[in-house]
């Protein structure tokens, strides 16, 4: 699926091709909490890096989020988290580790994006306290993040674009 976005000044467009384009996994850690100014969710999807076309380019930067775990040193991520020095949008996600990736944050897409049959209310080990957390059919709560990848979850779905 093509997938187009912006930051909310309009300072950075950009586009993808994405074959994981269900915003299923809401994450509720404090690092989405914080970097996304939300309630909880900082919500990825799943695209291919080698079709990732910017405008606006410089005025983009990124940051590497610090995880903090209970019984460890806070060590620094190797994500690199993408986002308009303008405006601070939240852009996206891509991490040297699987380069062939790209994790686009739903909500800097303009594209109408499908709605997930399920969603997983993910790290409620570090949620805030003041956050509603959606509960019932069709959302499953998770501690940390489930073991099935973003890819897998849309296989599993038969949603795999
Ligand atoms: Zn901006
Ligand atoms: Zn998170």
């Amino acid at each position: 699926m093509h997938l187009d976005g912006s930051c909310q000044c309009g300072a950075v467009q950009f586009s993808l091709e994405s074959d994981s384009p269900y915003p299923y996994m809401h994450c509720h850690c404090s690092i989405c909490r914080k970097t996304g100014g939300s309630g909880g969710y900082g919500i990825n999807l799943g695209g291919d890096a080698h079709t990732l076309r910017v405008a606006g380019q410089q005025h983009v930067a990124h940051f590497h989020a610090v995880i903090r775990e209970p019984g460890q040193r806070p060590k620094r991520s190797k994500g690199y988290r993408h986002f308009c020095k303008l405006c601070g949008s939240p852009l996206w996600m891509w991490d040297p580790r699987w380069p062939d990736l790209v994790h686009p944050y739903a909500g800097a897409i303009d594209t109408p994006l499908p709605r997930p049959p399920d969603v997983v209310e993910a790290g409620l080990d570090y949620v805030a306290p003041w956050v509603d957390v959606p509960r019932g059919k069709g959302h499953r709560h998770v501690g940390t993040w489930p073991h099935e990848s973003l890819r897998e979850w849309h296989a599993r779905h038969d949603l795999l674009k």
